[in-house]
């Protein structure tokens, strides 16, 4: 009998200030690979499911991934007799999966390590395990077919390879998960007590260990992929665009509802503080609408029902999937307004084959809520989402995003393009005609000790370290995109210490904080490094000197 672990990691961190892999989030991969396991495996009696881990257990708040860590790791695994381990690999968790991996596989080279997750792209990378020689195969696309018959194939059944690369380099080919009988189920429902009994000890854990409680937040699958190809996006990894719901309501159901209310159910019984529906376009199917009002009808009746964390609507039929979000407001299922935009400009959005809606349209509607919900638009946390770095944007488009999101009252969040590998925009013919830049750069949250000038190897070494690097993306000229990225952490730190909402003086006047960016340019050139400010923390970063020169300066303009 073999033992197989999952590990799942969600969100990125930056902050050295937290754990690496963060606390809050319980993903459930470990049980939509098992539900498919269970049903279609040749060999089931070969393996034995240990319970997946959601890697909190360390490192301590301040440390990297330290030699500690990695012991305490290994050791778990040594107890645990792994014999599989899967990994889980996103953009915000490749790195330290990375430093992980290696480590496991260098002290207990008999365990098969199986990746999968978007980030990876073995499938179209020749030289793909040549840097990461720790991982024995790679499931590339839907991942529920591929690990089963993985499972099978190791176990010595003849099976056939789907969506699958070995470490000798062979692709398997690709299907697309399609199971409409086996969709009709709900890992959830059919793991709920050994999930309840995971979350249980994992709350348990963080209580003993950090001393505190933990709003865990469950991550909720009701729809598998996007019909749209964003280009900077890589759902579905970028290889197909099938839409696929969970559940079945011609089915007869247990005191007839369906398997999303009885899920809802159980999260609620479990105690979850939050629920991020990982529906990438909430509105877009029937099946969001009665999902709503499920979710707000038990949020009326049980004030312990789980909130919503960040939900992400459908870019299209605005009208309707705006009332679904008016609802959620409404019945205190969600505390905040948050609109993605990524650029208003046509041409930009038309050069990310985004689909949406012209911004004159869109501010209308946004305008309506912010008359109807004042409180919650007046929040810090309220926001219009934009990216930096996108293929035809100028300082120009900078400026007026700004001003735009600014009219409206609105706090402007600018990310910064990243190139994922698996994306439309990764791919060499998308860059070469966007003649795209990209070059991995360091980002730290954390307060630095001296002033970026004073830095020494020392310190870069210390605070800058391959879990800092991300993969900056650019088309304008790289000091155009350097302001851009100044701009907005000058505007983010204007705007979180005054509340301060007014960006006409900003941008009218932002020549003169010129000499200030041409120093922290000379900084980065050098450095490759950008230390910026969380919003939420005030008092840290962007190195006393430069903080000192803004603050001033911004006290010009605004006196
Ligand atoms: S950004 Fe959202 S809408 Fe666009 S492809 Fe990705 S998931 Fe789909």
């Amino acid at each position: 009998m073999k033992n197989i672990k999952i590990i799942t990691s969600e969100y990125r961190i930056y902050q050295k200030e937290v754990r690496i892999f963060n606390a809050r989030f319980v993903s459930f991969v470990n049980y939509f690979l098992r539900l498919h396991f269970d049903n279609k495996s040749l060999d089931k009696s070969k393996y034995n499911w240990l319970q997946p881990e959601i890697l909190a257990i360390g490192p301590e708040p301040g440390e990297g991934v330290t030699t500690e860590f990695l012991d305490e790791f290994c050791s778990n695994i040594e107890k645990q007799k792994v014999d599989v381990l899967g990994v889980s690999v996103y953009v915000w968790n490749k790195i330290q999966f990375k430093l992980v991996c290696q480590e496991v596989k260098k002290r207990f080279p008999h365990i098969v390590i199986i990746a999968g997750g978007p980030e990876l792209d073995a499938h179209k990378n020749p030289n793909f395990f040549k840097d990461n020689w720790f991982y024995d195969y790679v499931v590339y696309g839907d991942g529920e077919r591929a690990f089963t018959t993985l499972l099978d194939h190791l176990s010595g059944q003849n099976t056939e390879l789907v969506n699958v690369v070995s470490s000798d380099g062979t692709v398997y080919p690709h299907q697309v998960f399609t199971d409409k009988e086996l969709m009709k189920g709900s890992p959830y429902l059919t793991y709920k007590d050994e999930i309840k009994e995971v979350v249980q000890s994992y709350r348990s854990m963080i209580i003993k260990k950090y001393k505190r409680i933990e709003h865990l937040i469950a991550i909720w699958e009701t729809t598998k992929g996007c019909p749209y190809t964003c280009s900077f996006c890589d759902w579905s990894s970028g290889l197909h665009n099938k839409v696929r719901f969970w559940g079945n309501k011609k089915e007869p159901f247990i005191n007839d509802k369906p398997n999303y209310a009885k899920e809802l159910d159980l999260f609620t019984d479990i105690g979850f503080h939050s629920i991020q529906w990982s529906n990438p376009n909430v509105g877009l199917s029937p099946q969001d609408s009665e999902i709503v009002d499920y979710w707000c009808k038990l949020k009326k009746e049980n004030p312990a029902t789980p909130q919503s964390f960040v939900l992400q609507l459908s870019k299209i039929k605005k009208e309707l999937t705006h009332q679904l979000y008016k609802k959620m407001i409404t019945h205190g299922l969600e505390k905040r307004l948050k609109f993605d935009v990524q650029d208003l400009d046509p041409k930009v959005i038309q050069n990310l084959a985004r689909p949406e809606i012209p911004w004159s349209e869109h501010k209308v509607m946004i305008r309506e809520f912010i008359d109807e919900f004042p409180a919650i638009a007046g929040d810090f946390r309220s926001k219009i989402n934009f990216i930096w770095g996108l293929p035809g944007q100028t300082l120009s488009h900078f400026d007026f995003n700004l001003t735009e999101a600014t009219q409206l009252g609105m706090y402007s969040n600018f990310f910064y393009f990243e190139l994922l590998p698996n994306s439309p925009a990764g791919q060499l013919d998308y860059i070469e005609k966007f003649e795209l830049k990209h070059e991995p750069i360091y980002v730290t949250h954390l307060q630095l000790p001296v002033d970026l000038k004073h830095i020494t190897k020392d310190i870069l070494n210390e605070y800058f370290t391959e879990t800092n690097l991300v993969t900056s993306t650019y088309s304008m000229s790289r000091k155009d995109w350097f302001v851009g990225i100044a701009k907005s952490y000058i505007y983010k730190r204007h705007f979180f210490t005054t509340m301060n909402r007014s960006v006409d003086r900003f941008v009218l006047n932002f020549s003169k904080y010129q000499t200030v960016i041409d120093q922290m340019y000379d900084m980065f050139q050098e450095n490759r490094a950008i230390a910026i400010q969380p919003e939420h923390l005030l008092e840290t970063s962007l190195y006393h000197e430069i903080r000192n020169s803004i603050d001033k300066i911004t006290q010009e303009i605004y006196s």
